[in-house]
């Protein structure tokens, strides 16, 4: 069910891409929704197919290599299937992207500003002298200081979290109804990393964007986000409120990430926990059963039954959902397995 509130709902998306090697199943029925004016984070590990994800949403796959299935509604009109010209018309100014890669996003020949007012150019017609003032403008909304003077500079003059609020002020050009951030805090230290989140926070906060936070960190999420959804191997294996999920998590996946989160506290004696192990190949198609299982700590059921053979469905109570076979008794122990301390 979707309702006037939904800007963006994902229904069944499943990409595939053809490779030499064969196909890569990247992303599988994945479903979700998000609500006007909130976020939604999205957490997996590298390889789990959250850029693919929002790639998808742009429309930014090469058609000759990327079979893209189900439905993505943006505001009531479908993406999937859509022609350029409507995906042109859509981007920029009701769907925007910062890309997890700032360095490579950006072109080294030309200034920050050139970039962002050539965008702003082709979007809205508006003329030289305007779109340098635009530029100026958002260099200044998010955060950079002296904005008129650092217009002129090129991006290997930024640090990398100033290029990463270029990456972000290059986004708002055409104030975006909705914008994707792909890991836009990755590559920072921790004080940079919070004074980014704090901007799309107060972006959120002006101008009611619709926002979907793609990170590996689970610490990022707790901060920022109103929903989550855990992607593992292309799949979602959790989804609901955040709190929610922080604080009862329902798939072993989610609880293994939530012990992996730097604790804060230093008294309590707590070594961070990776999850171990790899994730699976994507590469021909996932085996059959739970594809965690490998990797799957949880007391009692692993090895057993239908964890090897059937591929657990998404279930569980009031918008709080995970693809796993445990017991509703046995995802409840799970919350006992986590850290002392809040997040
Ligand atoms: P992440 O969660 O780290 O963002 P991605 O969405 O980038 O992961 O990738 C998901 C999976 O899809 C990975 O196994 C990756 O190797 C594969 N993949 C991504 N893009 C392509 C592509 N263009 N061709 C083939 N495989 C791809
Ligand atoms: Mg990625």
């Amino acid at each position: 069910m979707t309702d006037d509130q939904t800007f963006l709902s994902v229904r069944g998306l499943s990409v595939r891409f053809r490779t030499e090697d064969g196909p890569v199943q990247a992303v599988e029925n994945l479903s979700f929704d998000l609500t006007r004016g909130t976020t939604l984070g999205i957490v997996g590990e590298s390889g789990s197919g959250k850029s693919v994800t929002s790639l998808s949403v742009l429309g930014l796959h090469d058609p000759a290599r990327t079979t893209v299935e189900g439905s993505i509604m943006l505001d009531g009109t479908e993406l999937v299937g859509a022609s350029e010209a409507v995906l042109r018309g859509l981007r920029g100014r009701r769907m925007a992207m910062v890309f997890q890669d700032a360095l490579t996003a950006l072109s080294p020949y030309y200034s920050v500003g050139e970039q962002i007012a050539e965008t702003y150019r082709r979007h809205t017609g508006g003329g030289r002298s305007r779109s340098r003032a635009r530029a100026v403008e958002l260099l200044g909304r998010v955060g950079i200081p002296s904005p008129e003077r650092r217009v002129d500079d090129y991006p290997h003059q930024f640090s990398g979290g100033m290029r990463q609020r270029v990456m972000i002020a290059m986004a708002l050009t055409c104030d975006p109804e909705l914008l994707i951030a792909d890991e836009p805090t990755t590559a920072l230290d921790v004080t940079v990393q919070a004074q980014i989140l704090e901007l799309l926070a107060g972006l959120q906060a002006e101008f009611g964007t619709s926002i979907v936070l793609i990170t590996h960190d689970l610490g990022v999420i707790a901060g920022c986000a109103d929903d989550v959804l855990v992607m593992y191997a292309g799949r979602c294996v959790e989804h609901g409120p955040v709190e929610e999920v922080l604080t009862r998590p329902q798939h072993p996946y989610t609880a293994g990430l939530l012990r992996s989160v730097p604790r804060i506290r230093s008294d309590v004696d707590q070594p961070l926990l990776p999850v171990p192990g790899n994730p699976p190949s994507l590469l021909g198609g996932l085996p059959p059963g739970c594809s965690f299982r490998p990797r799957c700590d949880s007391p009692g059921l692993v090895g057993s039954g239908a964890c090897g053979t059937e591929r657990p469905e998404l279930s569980g109570p009031d918008g709080h959902r995970a693809a796993c076979h445990l017991t509703r008794e046995q995802r409840g122990a799970l919350t006992d397995l986590l850290p002392l301390t809040e997040i």
